[in-house]
């Protein structure tokens, strides 16, 4: 493992990896990634494929729609020919209260008003888009067709392939246990075991790590690790292709079906900050399934094949946290994305890319979204948190 580099990046998930593979599209050369443990064993590798563009604030949608630029010029290059996938087949929001449907109707004017072509639909779209779902009792749907799907060990072992190939140095079971600085800079980490790693750059895209490695240097990072559970069932013939979100049940319950068939659902169920991820909860899947059979009655019948537990890294305004930490020169964030963070995984690269070498990213709606934020007091709402 080398032991002076120019950039260091702490965490192999998503936002670690394209933050490199955008860093290296810019000529920088030698970066080293750290990792506690292995390749996707973060909220990457847990989940649940879901990209879209129909969020409630501006910042969420302006980000995510220049995400979703990337995810298909990503898949359509040298990215999709490592294996990333990404399949635009859109997310469809399902109201059983009028007051959602008026909702849903102000929503679609936000997204169009910001170049994202989200849709008020009828019945009869929604029973072409999905077929086999049951519509008593739809008091209204939006459709949002920018929206899709990628899958997060094909996604981050494309990006892992190519940054590697460029001579970044990738090395898992290394944990940073501090950011070491100087005279208000940094000057790089030290991991377990007491080595210390020398680097003038130092990005923290360490999921729930985050907030630990931050405090390491004074600063606070408010976010919470929440678990958040999520199950895949059996492979089944494909019955539909959009994710849909059952907008009016407490805790959002959404279904999709991943390309080799199976059915991925999750829902929020209320839980307690910070518990480990040993906390599997049996009342899991009829909380999460059983909503869902009032659109589709077959799935009682189905067979859970995996279940799963995962933290969504929150913040309190349910936006990531990025750019750099004013306390410390040369030191920055990426993380708190409040369960939006695979979405985001290409635009979170091209913003620290610009943030390191730049000084300032290219997209206005990112700078509001620097730590200071919570110190201001300036906190962005967003109420389309799904699952
Ligand atoms: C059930 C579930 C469903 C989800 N569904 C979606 C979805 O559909 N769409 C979406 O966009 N997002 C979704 N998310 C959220 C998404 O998974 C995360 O926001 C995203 O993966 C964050 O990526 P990351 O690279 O920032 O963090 P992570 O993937 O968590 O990676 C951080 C890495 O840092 C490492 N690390 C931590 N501390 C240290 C340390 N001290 N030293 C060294 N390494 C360290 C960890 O081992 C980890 O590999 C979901 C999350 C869950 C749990």
């Amino acid at each position: 493992m080398r032991e002076e580099v120019e950039v260091l990046i702490i965490g192999a998930g998503i936002s670690g990896l394209a933050i490199a593979y955008s860093l290296q599209k810019r000529g920088v050369k030698d970066i080293l990634i750290l990792d506690e443990s292995y390749i996707g064993a973060g909220s990457t590798g847990r989940c649940a494929t879901g990209i879209r563009a129909s969020f409630t604030s501006k910042e969420h949608v302006v980000l995510m729609k220049h995400s979703i630029d990337l995810w298909k010029k990503y898949a359509a290059g040298e990215l999709g020919r490592a294996g990333l996938y990404y399949d635009q087949s859109g997310y469809v929001w399902v109201a059983t209260r009028d007051e959602s449907a008026e909702f849903f109707e102000k929503l679609a004017k936000l997204h169009n008003s910001l170049g994202v072509n989200t849709k008020i639909i009828g019945i009869d779209e929604l029973k072409e888009l999905v077929p086999p779902m049951k519509v008593d009792g739809v008091a209204g749907a939006m459709f949002d067709p920018t929206a899709g799907k990628s899958y997060p060990f094909d996604t981050i072992f494309a990006f892992l392939k190519l940054v590697k190939g460029r001579g970044a140095e990738v090395v898992t079971r290394v944990k940073v246990t501090k950011i070491l600085t100087s005279s208000g800079k940094v000057t790089g980490v030290e991991v377990k075991g007491g080595k210390i790693i020398k680097a003038p750059t130092v990005v923290v895209a360490a999921g729930s790590g985050s907030r630990e490695l931050l405090g390491s240097v004074g600063a606070k990072l408010p976010i919470e690790n929440i678990p958040r559970h999520a199950l895949i069932t059996e492979p089944y013939k494909e019955a539909f292709k959009p994710l849909v979100i059952d907008w009016d049940t407490p805790g959002v319950p959404y279904i999709v079906q991943s390309k080799e068939g199976g059915f991925f659902m999750g829902r929020d169920v209320e839980e307690k900050p910070e518990l480990p991820l040993t906390s599997q909860r049996i009342d899991f899947m009829p909380k999460a399934v059983k909503p869902l059979t009032k659109f589709f009655p077959w799935l009682r019948n189905i067979r859970v094949l995996r279940y799963w537990v995962g933290y969504y890294v929150t913040t309190p305004d349910h936006h990531p946290v990025y750019g750099p930490v004013k306390e410390v020169e040369g030191l920055y964030i990426a993380a708190g994305y409040s369960g939006h963070g695979y979405m985001m995984g290409p635009i979170t690269g091209e913003l620290l890319a610009e943030w390191i070498l730049n000084g300032k990213p290219h997209i206005p709606e990112a700078e509001r979204l620097t730590l200071n934020r919570f110190e201001k007091g300036a906190l962005i709402k967003e109420l389309a948190v799904v699952g």
